[in-house]
């Protein structure tokens, strides 16, 4: 079945979907992504994400392409036409197509795209229980990865130095020695006294949705947590640590920079933050 995409007002098909040479997000980066998690039929943390979205274009002051209840029916659609049950659907909005200028042309309309693709939910599951290898990089993005910003080279090339490394994911870490994020998700820790650990949202990392949605599983469950930042030192001798994303849910992380965290096995409230997670998100119909 071939795939289908939605490309500023039309469904056509993925192999031919096309932008103009003069898309901004092409040119300039100038844009900005969401990724919702589709699971069993359902658009996982749709609010949040969307949220999130207005506020990556607000703060660009790129102009919202569709209001939230059509856009929903669009996801909708190419959700459907793709027939997707578990995978993703993806949201990209830039400032549309003007001539190359660096400065913000006039009255132009954003650009839209939005796709959806099928993932079989039992390479996450292996994944979390084998545990995944992250290595450390020094930081070296903009200031502003609060926004959801196309612009991800850094993120690229740290992780193909994650993959090069035989590793899946890499940690950004600042000069002090703390980690910030990875390339594609949220870091956490727990510590030997069963405190869970993560870096204040406020800056320096992006907000994850589903960090935001397991801090609210934490809370339900009454487990110790600490939003500040950690070094690379305190994740070495970790008691677990984990990422979090809409793609990777949570994943447990045995291996940093070689060395296995405790003993280089999946910890058990990583694994049950995972169990927990879909009953706690909100989920639509998709
Ligand atoms: N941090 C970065 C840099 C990301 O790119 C992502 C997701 O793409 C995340 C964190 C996790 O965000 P979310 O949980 O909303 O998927």
């Amino acid at each position: 079945m071939p795939r289908i995409a939605y490309v500023n007002g039309r469904y056509t098909a993925h192999a031919d979907a096309a932008v103009h040479i003069e898309d901004r997000g092409y040119q300039f980066a100038d844009g900005v992504y969401e990724v919702c998690e589709i699971a069993r039929g359902y658009i996982v943390d749709s609010t949040r994400h969307l949220d999130r979205l207005d506020r990556s274009l607000r703060e660009l002051k790129i102009a919202s392409p569709m209001a939230r209840q059509p856009l929903l029916t669009v996801m909708r659609e190419v959700i459907r036409r793709n027939l997707v049950e578990n995978g993703l659907v993806y949201l990209q909005v830039t400032r549309g197509v003007a001539p190359r200028d660096h400065a913000f042309p006039a009255d132009t309309k954003p650009s839209l795209v939005i796709t959806a693709k099928r993932i079989d939910p039992l390479g996450g599951i292996k994944r979390a229980e084998s545990g995944i290898k992250v290595i450390t990089v020094a930081e070296n993005r903009w200031e502003r990865v609060d926004i959801k910003s196309v612009g991800l080279l850094p993120n690229v090339l740290a992780k193909q130095q994650a993959k090069e490394a035989g590793a899946q994911e890499a940690w950004f870490v600042d000069p002090d020695g703390t980690v910030k994020e990875g390339a594609s998700t949220n870091a956490w820790i727990i510590t030997k006294d069963g405190v869970l650990v993560t870096r204040p949202a406020d800056t320096g990392i992006l907000r994850g949705v589903t960090r935001t949605t397991v801090l609210d599983i934490i809370k339900k469950h009454g487990l110790s947590i600490e939003e500040r930042p950690f070094t690379v030192e305190e994740a070495y001798d970790a008691r677990e640590a984990f990422i979090t994303s809409a793609t990777t849910l949570v994943t447990p992380v045995v291996t940093i920079d070689d060395r296995s965290i405790a003993n280089g096995h999946p910890g058990s409230i990583a694994s049950s933050l995972r169990q927990a997670f879909f009953d706690i998100a909100e989920k639509i119909k998709a």
